[in-house]
């Protein structure tokens, strides 16, 4: 039997991950083979890592993981005519059911039956994958692979910077990991006035300041009201706040500085139970809306236009490490470590 190598989550135990030999993957008539150049480590792949109480309810090893890529295709099914062999594609990592009432009606981002590719079936950490050809983005050769390995995250930070109106308004930031660095950028061309970032890490806040955020805050030794002050520019609070950090202090903050009014796209994975301030949503007449994923497909939309008008650029800062898919150990480590942007694991030629 011919064999691939991927990085798989075995057993239903702590212990962590595998360069596996796993059976060459065969594709469906719906399908497309994508021979793999580039993968990148997402926050879920770290959870799944760390074994955590979420990964141990939602993943059924043994488990290929990933959903950040980039590859060549190599096959394609016998009902594919969306894609050539030989097209540099990414793609979406949500597959819908694609018969429901939101799947039929353009808001497949909120189909109940989605599934999530490196979480509930295999993913990319491979070096061939079997790819559902309607989840596939092909790319502009004009826009580097690199980029093109990460355009799941963009998608995510795009959608959530686009999600409400920024034009002229005051936008804060929680959360300067890959995906609130990325949405910088995107608030910047989309007409915010100013972009507040808030972490506990320097360098990515140094990172976030080089992304073109107006101010940035270290919320262990700066409150956000003291750095709105300082600003001078915001007098009523925020108009628009992007949760990106995932972490319950920051969000439960953000709600007191918003103007009345004021609207908050909640991306990060919160913890269950934090407390907030219901009074202050309530009588200040804030929205909160959760984002989940990217809009399928006017985030790819929107994103393409966006790198095609110089966003690749600034995308580019937030990778800040290769290594190759036998050093992937190594990788996670770094990733947990918080020390870097996005990593990219190279499949290299077979
Ligand atoms: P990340 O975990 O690398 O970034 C989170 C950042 O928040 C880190 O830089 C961390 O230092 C910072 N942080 C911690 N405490 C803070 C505080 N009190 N105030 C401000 N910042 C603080 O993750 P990422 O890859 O950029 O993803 C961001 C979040 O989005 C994560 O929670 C991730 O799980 C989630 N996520 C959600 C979706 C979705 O579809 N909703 C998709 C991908 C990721
Ligand atoms: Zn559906």
């Amino acid at each position: 039997m011919q064999t691939i190598k991927a990085i798989v989550k075995k057993t239903s135990t702590p212990e962590g991950l595998f360069l596996e030999e796993v059976p060459f993957p065969t594709i469906s008539h719906n399908q497309v083979l994508i021979k793999v150049r580039k993968t990148a480590i997402c926050g879920t792949d770290i959870h799944i890592y760390d074994w955590d109480e979420w990964s141990r309810k939602t993943i059924k090893p043994p488990q290929i993981l990933g959903h950040e890529f980039v590859g060549e295709v190599v096959e394609i099914g016998s009902h594919v005519s969306n894609v050539k062999v030989g097209q540099i594609v990414s793609g979406e990592g949500h597959v819908v059911c694609g018969n429901c009432r939101h799947c039929i009606t353009g808001y497949q981002h909120l189909c109940r039956q989605t599934i999530g590719i490196g979480v509930n079936m295999d993913g990319v950490f491979a070096q061939y994958i079997a790819f559902p050809a309607g989840n596939l983005w092909i790319c502009d050769p004009n826009i580097s692979e690199d980029i093109h390995s990460i355009l799941d995250p963009l998608g995510n930070a795009t959608h959530a910077a686009l999600s409400f109106n920024v034009l002229g308004e005051d936008v804060l930031v929680t959360g300067a990991g890959p995906i609130g660095l990325m949405s910088v950028p995107i608030l910047k061309r989309a007409g915010a006035r100013s972009i507040v970032v808030s972490d506990i890490n320097p360098e990515r806040l140094k990172l976030a300041k080089e992304l073109g955020a107006t101010a940035t805050v270290d919320v262990r030794s700066e409150t956000l009201e003291e750095a709105m002050k300082k600003l001078d520019l915001i007098k009523e609070g925020f108009d628009v706040g992007l949760e990106m950090s995932g972490n319950g202090t920051a969000f439960s903050n953000m709600i007191d500085v918003m103007a009345n009014g004021g609207r908050i796209a909640i991306l990060g994975l919160l913890p269950q139970g934090i407390q907030i301030d219901w009074d202050k949503v309530i009588f200040n007449s804030l929205t909160l809306k959760g984002i989940y994923g990217r809009h399928m497909f006017d985030t790819w939309y929107k994103m393409s236009a966006l790198l095609q008008a110089g966003l690749d650029v600034d995308v580019a800062k937030v990778i800040t490490h290769h290594f190759s898919y036998t050093d992937f150990e190594e990788a996670f480590k770094l990733m947990k470590s918080g020390k870097s942007g996005k990593i990219i694991l190279d499949w290299g030629d077979l």
